[in-house]
């Protein structure tokens, strides 16, 4: 009695086997030779690439309806395969089983060799960072708010990646900036409901830098505009005076650190127009600042109440 083959998949080998769209054309072209007790060698035939089997196409029709490659065929080349006793496929698959698990468990030991590593490099990081902005990192490990700045500042954190000085002290400004953000804002609404007139003419005004916004002008530059709330509850949007910059501080570039006049207390001489309500303008101030007071200062009105 011959042996019963099988196929390297585990189907069971069909000397008879059929293929094609019709189901005419024979899978294997020869009987199986033996090759030792376990294995045999048998020549299959493949379908068509091209036609997969079909011969040919309609979609072909205007060059003709029969496949080029097969000729009409339907067959491609025909190719040797090996079929096994039950007995070494069952070995072959328990060979795989233990060479894939392996495998698998390099890649996972290396995978997690890698992760330590990595760990290990994004500590070392983090370290270096808190050394050199230590109030900067440790405000920044303690928000917990929504701000967007400051949570993509916190991932890059954890990742690893390195701050500039410019960022870390942009953590400081956002981080007090939020901080005492709703403390201001409640602060600033009581400012200005002490409301009673908008003086107009020239005016000295003491008051709160709530925002700046930079400008363009009619010829191509640019004007640093700010809205200030004034301590007896008039707002107005005007052109910073021009000492303002020097009252600010720098960085290391040279540029002013802009943002440090957000919520400082300042007082200048403006000529001021009505709007409506506590709302007015001021044009372009031509004295000095007569006054400047930072948030940071302990003098701050803010702090003070
Ligand atoms: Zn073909």
């Amino acid at each position: 009695m011959t042996a019963q083959w099988f196929l390297r998949d585990g189907t069971v080998f069909n000397p008879d086997e059929k293929m094609g769209e019709a189901l005419t054309l024979s899978r294997f072209l020869s009987s199986p030779r033996q090759v030792n007790s376990t294995t045999a060698e048998v020549t299959m035939a493949t379908l068509c690439s091209r036609c997969a089997g079909q011969g040919g196409s309609n979609c072909w029709s205007h060059t003709g309806w029969e496949c080029f490659k097969c000729r009409g065929k339907q067959t491609g080349p025909a190719k040797k395969v090996k079929l096994y006793t039950k007995e070494k496929l069952v070995k072959l698959d328990a060979t795989k089983a233990l060479r894939d698990a392996k495998r698998e468990a390099k890649n996972a030991e290396k995978a997690q060799a890698e992760a330590a590593i990595r760990r290990q490099e994004i500590e070392v990081a983090k370290q270096a960072m808190q050394a050199r902005y230590p109030q900067a990192i440790s405000m920044l490990e303690g928000y917990t708010g929504d701000n967007t700045f400051l949570s993509d500042i916190q991932s890059k954190f954890n990742e690893g990646k390195p701050l500039t000085d410019r960022m870390a002290s942009a953590i400081i400004t956002a981080c007090e900036r939020e901080n005492t953000k709703g403390d201001w804002q409640t602060y600033l609404a009581a400012v200005e409901s002490g409301f009673e007139e908008f003086p107009t003419g020239r005016t000295t005004v003491r008051g709160f830098i709530r925002s700046y916004k930079w400008k363009d002008d009619r010829f191509g530059g640019s004007t640093l505009k700010i809205t200030l709330v004034d301590e007896r509850g008039f707002v107005i949007h005007t052109t910073r005076p021009e000492s303002l910059s020097d009252l600010l501080p720098r960085r290391e570039d040279g540029t002013v650190e802009l943002d440090a006049m957000l919520k400082s207390w300042i007082e200048f001489e403006v000529t001021l127009s009505h709007k409506e309500g506590n709302f007015g303008f001021g044009t372009r101030p031509k004295k000095n600042v007569i006054n400047f007071i930072a948030f940071t200062d302990d003098n701050h009105p803010f702090h003070r109440t």
